[in-house]
């Protein structure tokens, strides 16, 4: 090695430079010191930059729930207001008695009822989807 202080070579054993005299084991030290903090401020780096993609992964999982709840709503909505018109024609009752049209509208009822339960199964099924796609981010 050279002495960083007066550049003449020196001995990599010798622990004072025979030229001028610096005392070479202390400049070991302080260089091993100086590795030791810039490897230490590149871990942190890779720590910062992991947590921040936790955090933005974090962030769309979010947005994929959210989205989930909305599906799960929206298709809960339309399915009570479907069953709802359902229930009501398969009780419509002429004064009558039987009759052709309120069979009709009965069985009408019927299938409103089983639509009703058809989009929340689809619902449900987009939801699980939504809920999947989140938890694989
Ligand atoms: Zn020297």
């Amino acid at each position: 090695m050279f002495c960083p202080k007066c550049g003449s070579e020196v001995n990599n054993e010798e622990k004072i430079c025979q030229n001028c005299g610096l005392d070479l084991k202390e400049i070991e030290k302080e260089e091993n010191k100086l590795d030791y903090e810039k490897k230490e401020s590149i871990q942190n780096e890779h720590v910062v930059l992991a947590k921040e993609n936790e955090d933005s992964n974090g962030f769309i999982k979010g947005i994929y729930f959210l989205l989930a709840i909305i599906i799960l709503c929206i298709f809960f909505w339309g399915a009570y207001k479907v069953g709802t018109i359902g229930n009501d024609m398969s009780e419509i009752e002429s004064i009558s008695g039987d009759s052709i049209a309120e069979v009709y509208y009965q069985d009408l009822g019927k299938i409103y009822v089983a639509f009703a339960m058809l989009i929340r199964g689809i619902g449900i099924f987009f939801a699980a989807v939504l809920i999947k796609l989140g938890l694989m981010k």
